[in-house]
């Protein structure tokens, strides 16, 4: 895997060691009605909590 993703979310399926990003893609959408402004309006689709 040759991707750097850095994310925080540590109950995250695909989350590892060092904040890696284990998803081989990740898909982020923006989480409002109008154009996305601020960090906190995105937002990752892929995330799966841990089981
Ligand atoms: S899939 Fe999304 S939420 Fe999960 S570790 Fe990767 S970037 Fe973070």
């Amino acid at each position: 895997m040759n991707q750097r993703i850095l994310c925080e979310v540590d109950n995250c399926t695909y989350w590892g060691k060092g904040n890696r990003c284990n998803a081989d893609v990740i898909y982020v959408t923006n989480q409002t009605a109008e154009e996305a402004i601020d960090t906190e309006d995105t937002g990752c689709k892929t995330f799966k909590p841990e089981e």
